[in-house]
């Protein structure tokens, strides 16, 4: 048997280490790395399901020039003439670079090349910009370099774990089972503060619902306790700091009594006074955070109001002690590496006249950026006035992504030259009008190397050919900037890109700037094929450094920290009359950003399979709403209608949508249209979790499903979610017309039925047509006043199935199996395919804890990503108990 090939996940910033086992058709088993430093073999449900995402369905597989076909030659040709004629008509200035966390490091290495040192503009950013920008600004105002100071290892060995704005539980799934560990092994208390309560917050001991925004609030009053406490490291903070008085005095302002910052954070005295107390008495702490804190206007803020809490006390890069960023994309570390972000230089070198020159010497570049670029949503800004004219797109999807999403794909399409480096065939970004499609290598097929979030280097390693005429990133870039006559593009394979980003690291450095990789500058081909996952900083001559700045050396001109004096913190924008509630954006648990990848995972689809917005139950009541209503959601930049559910983890006024859902995935569902532009004044990062919106019940007379062998495309004004489903895709769909009238439409979209059965009834207002060929199921459409969840499944469950006995046809239109079904709940468990009721059942029948619940229904005993939403079931069902009791 061969062995298997050790690579990363290529979802979120956890980085987990996956050992894969292709079967040399195309498929692949994939499983935990257990050598890996990152995930000692666990995976979370996505990275379990990795092997089904694998498929060529929907690939990109040849360059394309205004939708036609076109050759490498042809396409490269196209792109270096159309930059050359926007450089000699307008200048750099007007070339823009989007690119991505997806991209592996070399792929970011080249892009920043070429962009920065030979087309010369600055404009050169990612969509990190969205997750992440505000910890690279906070870490850079304290630390004067943008370093995590600490290791996953930490949260294992520390006896307070803080989460601020993360559902850690959903989005980074591995870190949270080893935060649970800790909690097990050496009692260590976790706090969530989060504005809503997740599934984090039920593997959490104390939950704090702060009022949004408001986390800079509670860290300035814990400042304050960690002084009146007693805890500071005054040797740390003279010796190795400054600017704590500064700091102090304006957390006195933002939060001069417990009594205020209760009042400001919505918070009661007593659970704060808990908080501080714990952050006070426990040595060892380590604060998380993510997109909570980070997309926010005051996100920068945020982010050093933790730091300054971390630096005051000295629990700073020591073991069990520090902040730590948890960063959303598998690279988006490494983009920060190599100068994805416009306010950065390669291997984190800022703008100044020193690192400009040492740069452009170093690429011996032609024409060098000497200022910085601008940031995603500025940039996307200057092509909506039409001040950049070129945009190189690469792996990501800002039609669908982006703050005002309808007003950047209108933009995108007035460029001069649009060009797209992409997977997909069709993305809403591509659908956008690019001119030039560029087919780009997937998780598989590309090779090189990501950062996590602990600063640790892995190796990705391909496993399947480039399919078609597909290439890696890296090499579009070469072969353009080759084709304009520039030198130094003469990649053979990603060891010499990786050699290349490491002797810059290293160049002039002498622990002057903290990433170095001078120890793997002059590694051969051989070591770069078998490197081991290992921790930046490593300097030539020393061991990789697994935590930093207990030394009190940091990379400020005077080598000290910086406390931050913190703003009062405001909202950008304030509900209104008009626009009453808070839309809050996010994730679910089994979706990666715009499905592309998760989207083709039969078993992701079910655990959400559809765009959805959270409401508060009394919300929902003044609005008129019950559970599966639909809502229109408005704001003055687009508006969705999405299916409503209720979530009384909300707060009054505050309503939640994931962004996963695009144009090709659904209809009505794409959540950034809604999204406001406003960005943190230090990091540009966009205010994504607090758009004031309008909601407004939509009365749907029909809805029902479509499940179908073969993709059939809806009009994008019904409101809709499509899934993949064996054998084919399920779409689910609301819409205003009548019954009668939605099923006119839809069943002309089926096609030639040489054999059906079908039944109309205008009076009860049901529709249903089963198609059938070869004795199999190739479509089954019901439309109905409600929809019909039972036959939905059943459906879904029949439609792989072949050579259909006359009892399975005669029972398809009924959309009942003989025992006739039951609606069994939500999805709570993918692995296994255990629903709620399933769960319930067993927790009724005696089954009292998780490990209870997976030995009776297996549920949580594979990869543990549901674990949480076990404990919060029979939390539930423990509460239904106490109601019932106290109302008998
Ligand atoms: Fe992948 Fe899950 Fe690990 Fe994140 S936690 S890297 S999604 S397996």
């Amino acid at each position: 048997m061969t062995e298997a090939i050790h690579t990363t996940c290529p979802y979120c910033g956890v980085g987990c280490g996956v050992a894969v086992s292709p079967d040399g058709l195309g498929g692949a088993t994939v499983k935990g790395d257990e050598t890996h430093p990152a995930n000692f073999g666990r995976l979370c449900v996505k990275g379990s399901a990795l092997g089904e995402t694998l498929g060529l369905d929907g690939r990109l597989l040849h360059p394309m020039v205004h939708g036609q076909r076109s050759t490498w030659s042809r396409a490269v040709r196209y792109v270096a003439e159309g930059l050359q004629d926007v450089l000699a008509k307008h200048g750099p200035g007007a070339v823009g670079f989007y690119l991505s966390g997806q991209m592996l490091t070399e792929d970011y290495y080249v892009a920043n090349k070429f962009a920065k040192g030979f087309i010369g503009t600055g404009h050169v950013d990612t969509n990190s910009r969205l997750c992440m920008a505000s910890s690279v600004a906070g870490h850079r105002r304290a630390f004067g370099s943008d370093t995590v100071p600490n290791s996953y290892e930490d949260l294992e060995e520390a006896d307070l774990i803080v989460l601020v704005g993360s559902n850690a539980a959903w989005c980074h799934p591995v870190l949270f089972q080893r935060m649970q560990l800790a909690r097990e092994r050496r009692g260590a208390i976790i706090v969530n503060i989060d504005p809503r309560e997740t599934a984090t917050s039920a593997g959490s001991d104390l939950q704090l619902s702060l009022r949004s925004g408001t986390d800079s609030v509670l860290f300035s009053w814990l400042l304050q306790c960690l002084q009146s406490g007693g805890v500071l490291d005054d040797v740390y903070l003279n010796d190795h700091t400054t600017g704590f008085e500064v700091a102090l005095a304006a957390a006195r302002r933002i939060a001069p009594t417990l009594a205020v910052t209760a009042d400001k954070t919505g918070l009661s005295a007593t659970d704060i006074s808990r908080f501080t107390e714990l952050f006070v008495t426990r040595k060892r702490v380590v604060t998380c955070y993510s997109q909570g804190v980070n997309q926010s206007v005051q996100g920068t803020d945020k982010v050093n109001a933790i730091l300054n809490c971390h630096l005051a006390t000295g629990r700073i890069g020591k073991i069990g002690c520090g902040p730590l960023s948890l960063t959303g994309q598998p690279n988006a570390m490494g983009g920060r590496e190599v100068g994805g972000l416009a306010n950065m230089l390669a291997a984190h070198m800022g703008y100044g006249a020193a690192d400009v020159e040492r740069v452009r010497s170093f690429w011996d570049a032609p024409r060098m950026a000497e200022g910085e670029g601008l940031k995603a949503v500025q940039m996307f800004e200057a092509i909506e006035r039409g001040e950049i004219k070129a945009l190189w797109v690469m792996h990501t999807n800002p039609a669908v992504t982006l703050p005002r999403a309808n007003a950047m794909r209108a933009a995108m399409a007035q460029l001069d030259l649009f060009v797209v480096s992409e997977v997909l065939e069709v993305t809403d970004t591509s659908l956008a009008g690019a001119h030039v499609m560029l087919p780009a290598t997937a998780w598989g097929e590309k090779d090189g190397t990501v950062t996590n979030s602990e600063r640790r280097i892995s190796r990705q390693r391909s496993f399947l050919p480039a399919p078609g005429e597909a290439k890696p990133d890296w090499e579009h870039m070469a072969l353009v900037a080759r084709h304009m006559g520039f030198s130094g593009f003469d990649y053979a394979a990603p060891a010499d890109i990786f050699r290349e980003h490491a002797q810059l690291s290293a160049l002039d450095n002498d622990g002057t700037r903290d990433f170095d990789l001078g120890a793997v500058a002059s590694i051969d081909d051989t070591a770069f094929a078998a490197m081991q996952p290992f921790q930046w900083p490593w300097r030539q001559g020393e061991e990789p450094q697994q935590r930093l700045f207990a030394d009190g050396h940091f990379y400020t001109p005077d080598k000290k920290a910086r406390l931050v004096a913190v703003d009062e913190p405001e909202a950008a924008a304030k509900r209104s009359r008009r626009y009453p509630f808070t839309l809050n954006t996010g994730r679910v648990r089994d979706h990666w950003h715009t499905m592309t990848r998760t989207g083709k995972a039969i078993r992701l689809a079910r655990h959400i399979g559809e765009a959805f917005l959270s409401v508060h139950s009394e919300d929902a009541l003044e609005l008129g709403l019950r559970e599966g209503n639909y809502v229109r959601v408005e704001s003055p930049h687009g508006a969705v209608t999405l299916r409503m559910q209720i979530d009384n983890g909300l707060q009054r006024g505050s309503v939640f949508a994931p962004f996963h859902w695009t144009n090709a995935t659904s209809g009505l569902a794409r959540v950034d249209a809604v999204v406001h532009a406003f960005t943190d004044a230090v990091s540009g990062q966009p205010d994504l979790k607090a758009t004031p919106v309008a909601l407004e019940p939509v009365v749907m007379l029909s809805q029902g499903f479509l499940v179908s062998r073969k993709r059939i495309a809806l009009p994008p004004w019904i409101a809709h979610s499509r899934m993949t489903v064996s054998g084919g895709e399920a779409v689910v769909f609301a819409s205003t017309l009548t019954p009668d009238a939605l099923h006119g439409i839809l069943v002309n979209l089926l096609g030639e039925m040489p054999e059906h059965a079908s039944l109309g009834d205008v009076e009860s207002g049901d529709f249903r047509v089963i198609a059938l060929a070869a004795g199999r199921l190739e479509a089954a459409l019901f439309v109905g006043r409600e929809r019909d969840e039972i036959a939905l499944d059943w459906l879904i469950e029949m439609l792989p199935g072949e050579n259909l006995d006359p009892a399975q046809r005669n029972l398809l239109l009924a959309g009942r199996p003989p025992s006739g079904g039951a609606d069994l709940g939500p999805l709570v468990c993918s692995c296994f395919g255990v629903r709620r009721a399933v769960i319930e059942a067993a927790i009724l029948g005696g089954a009292a804890d998780v490990e209870a619940i997976g030995a009776t229904v297996k549920a949580g005993t594979n990869c543990g990503s549901c674990r949480p939403e076990l404990k919060r079931v029979i939390v539930d069902l423990a509460g239904a108990d106490r109601t019932e009791a106290r109302a008998g």
